[in-house]
């Protein structure tokens, strides 16, 4: 995962690259009026995830806001982003990041920016994996990942040490009723 803290300074809004109708296109799919934010950093201030961004939440906010398109669906902010929904209670105006973040995570798919190729992939295996049983095999999750990363031995403390501890299941366990998955997976095209 490549991460990189953009500096104020460096992180110059320019007009000349403002797409005009990027702001609009967040606001259909996330079903969120960001423009409520008034940027008092409240969000940034919780995220536990805020150190490790290249944008701070609202910042990412400002980026949509003012129409920066490349720059919003490059950073690595909206993969970083758990949609732990932390910001969203701190915020005086209640705005939902989380769903701003994962609509802006689903247009840098489909139009092609995708900045963190590893989170994406590792997103893929959990769904493929609730596909297959209903919930996670968090081992499965782990072995494939690192099959398809060709990285055997990078996590190999923690996976020890998580076995040990009995975190991970061996052996995968189904949900009962897999038709309400299929069906599930079906409607939201997955
Ligand atoms: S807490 Fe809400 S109003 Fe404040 S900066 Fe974050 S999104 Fe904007
Ligand atoms: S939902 Fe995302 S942006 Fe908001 S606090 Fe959690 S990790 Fe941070």
């Amino acid at each position: 995962m490549s991460i990189k803290t953009i500096s104020a300074s460096k992180d110059f809004i320019l007009l000349k690259d403002r797409i005009t109708d990027f702001s609009e296109q967040v606001k259909k799919l996330s079903n969120i009026d960001f423009n409520q934010c008034y940027h008092c950093q409240s969000c940034s201030g919780g995220c536990p995830f805020s150190h490790i961004m290249d944008y701070l939440p609202n910042r990412v906010i400002r980026l949509i806001q003012f129409g920066q398109k490349e720059k919003a669906l490059k950073c690595s902010s909206i993969w970083i982003c758990v949609g732990c929904d932390t910001c969203a209670i701190q915020c005086p105006n209640a705005v939902d990041i989380s769903s701003v973040m994962k609509a802006l995570c689903r247009i840098a798919i489909e139009e092609g920016y995708l900045s963190e190729p590893d989170i994406y992939d590792f997103h893929k295996e959990v769904l493929n994996s609730i596909n297959r049983y209903g919930r996670t095999h968090k081992l499965e999750i782990m072995m494939r990942y690192k099959l398809r990363k060709r990285d055997w031995f990078g996590d190999m403390g923690v996976g020890t040490k998580m076995l040990l501890k009995r975190k991970l299941e061996f052996f995968p366990s189904r949900v009962d009723n897999m038709e309400e998955i299929k069906q599930l997976f079906e409607e939201n095209r997955i």
